[in-house]
């Protein structure tokens, strides 16, 4: 493994605009800190207004010959990037883990995840298709091509570094657009690295440009009102989505929107126990409860609920809290102060509406943002809890009796990003697949996400689809020609 100095030396620390790494215009430059120890990894450029329209003007200047290149060129190009992020997997993952504070092996596990992305895409950029077909009158022809959106700008969350990253950046270059990214200003370091790895892999300039930013507002809007973009793809909050989405209507931009989630976990009377602790683990803890298909309610049936709280309970209440690069650290710190201070907030609050602490419930030790792993039992329905996005590593258990009130428990939330259930009855698990209102379900599974498949929520969780088939038509047009039938004249 690399030493955590050997890495922090190969990030650029510039805005990466039409191919050349260049000094911010901001006021000063953005610390990167470690939310294990509280330090700063890095200090690195500060994007303005200016600055922001700089990158903007970079990709419209490259994407009318982008979108020209062949397929098998931006394939190619991506296939070369796979190879060197694996090649340099662990230096990634330390990157990860430092930034975000994951454990190590969560991080060598998004990095993995993450790279899918840019394989994935290569393999998707040969197959964009089109269709002929005949007017159902006869008098004319029908050719159906795809070509790139155009200039896209893409912004993305702090929570998956490289994950988000490559998820909009892998389509629009098997597409053939160019793109502005502005990753979170909390975690930029990893896409800043993935970037120069585009660049080594021969990523012609002004195709992908990269702003850091501390007035992420500030520097966007211009970008998102000028004419010159045609596309916007977001991950992030709901509440910053739909600011976005109404920016965006202005110039009837072409939006994708990854937003937050709040994931019921149904564990039914039938199900199996283990393979349902085991799946929360995985739901409620990737990420240290930090991602937007975190198990969010578990919704339990009475007759298993004290069985599953307390084996739950031994499972999360035995982690080890450090600091992610450390081999003994199997949880992380939340993100910032903010952060925890919130996860304090919510068990409190949930306490007060009648909940009972399992486990945890308490800041961790140490210098960090740590926030023990936190069961809370016998959670009311309609507590405060269950209807915001916790983000954090708090579990709150529901009781329900029958199949139709944890349905209808699942499905009171504005969000619709993930659901997961967990019975071995498969006329009901067949049943769930449908009546649960979400966009993703994991049935007897605590983990959806796959390069392979569309990932995506309904209802407030968004639109658009990320990854899949479906994920390369969000960076595409599709342009009809009418050819008019003819005869020859002999
Ligand atoms: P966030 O506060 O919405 O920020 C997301 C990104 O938007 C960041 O880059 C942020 O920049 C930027 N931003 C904030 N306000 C902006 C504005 N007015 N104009 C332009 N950009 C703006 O979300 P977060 O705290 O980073 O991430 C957590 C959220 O993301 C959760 O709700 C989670 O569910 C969601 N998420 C969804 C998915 C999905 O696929 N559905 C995946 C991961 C995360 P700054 O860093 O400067 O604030
Ligand atoms: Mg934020």
């Amino acid at each position: 493994m690399p030493t955590e100095f050997e890495v922090l030396a190969k990030v650029p620390t510039g805005l990466f605009i039409g191919g050349s790494w260049v000094d911010g215009h901001g006021e000063g430059r953005i610390a990167v800190e470690d939310p294990a120890t509280g330090k700063t990894l890095l200090e690195i450029a500060n994007a303005n207004a200016e600055d922001g329209l700089a990158a903007l003007a970079a990709a419209d200047a490259a994407q009318a010959k982008w979108g020209k290149t062949s397929p098998r060129e931006r394939a190619e190009i991506l296939r070369r990037t796979f190879e060197l992020v694996r090649e340099r997997s662990e230096e990634f993952a330390m990157l990860i883990s430092l930034e975000m504070g994951k454990p190590i092996a969560e991080a060598r596990g998004e990095v993995t995840y993450g790279n899918e992305f840019v394989r994935w895409f290569s393999e998707e950029a040969v197959r964009i298709g089109g269709r002929y077909g005949s007017l159902p009158e006869g008098h004319g022809r029908m050719l159906i091509t795809k070509r790139p959106v155009g200039p896209a700008f893409a912004i993305t969350p702090w929570n998956f570094p490289l994950a988000m990253a490559t998820r909009k950046i892998g389509p629009a270059i098997a597409a053939g657009c160019t793109m502005v990214v502005k990753p979170a200003e909390l975690t930029p370091l990893t896409t800043l690295l993935f970037v120069k790895t585009l660049e080594e892999a021969g990523l012609p300039a002004g195709v992908i440009n990269v702003i850091t930013t501390s007035t992420s507002a500030a520097t966007s809007g211009p970008i998102i009102s000028d004419a010159r973009l045609r596309k916007i793809t977001f991950t992030g909050s709901t509440q910053v989505g739909r600011q976005l989405l109404k920016q965006s209507a202005d110039r009837i931009l072409r939006t994708s929107m990854e937003l937050g989630g709040n994931a019921p976990f149904l564990v039914f009377e039938d199900a199996n126990l283990d393979a349902a602790v085991d799946g929360a683990m995985l739901a409620k803890l990737r990420n240290i409860g930090q991602a937007c298909t975190a198990a969010n309610r578990f919704i339990v049936h009475e007759k298993v609920a004290d069985e599953f709280a307390t084996k739950l309970a031994a499972r999360m209440g035995a982690l080890n809290l450090g600091r992610g690069i450390e081999a003994a650290t199997t949880m992380g710190p939340v993100i910032n102060e903010k952060a925890r201070a919130n996860m304090q907030r919510l068990v409190d609050t949930t306490v007060k509406e009648g909940g009972e602490i399992v486990t945890g419930g308490e800041y961790g030790a140490g210098d960090g943002y740590f926030f023990k792993p936190t069961v809370l039992a016998n959670v009311r329905p309609g507590s405060t809890i269950l209807g915001e996005e916790i983000f954090g590593p708090i579990a709150p258990i529901v009781r329900f009796k029958t199949e139709s009130e944890a349905v209808a428990l699942a499905n009171d939330t504005e969000y619709g990003l993930v659901s997961y259930a967990f019975t071995e009855d498969f006329k009901r698990g067949m049943r769930l697949t449908e009546s649960l209102e979400t966009g993703m379900t994991g049935l007897n599974t605590g983990l959806v996400s796959n390069a392979a498949a569309p990932f995506g929520g309904v209802k407030e969780s968004g639109m658009g689809r990320e990854g899949g088939t479906e994920g390369i038509e969000e960076y595409l047009e599709t342009k009809y020609v009418m050819i008019p039938a003819t005869e020859a004249a002999d």
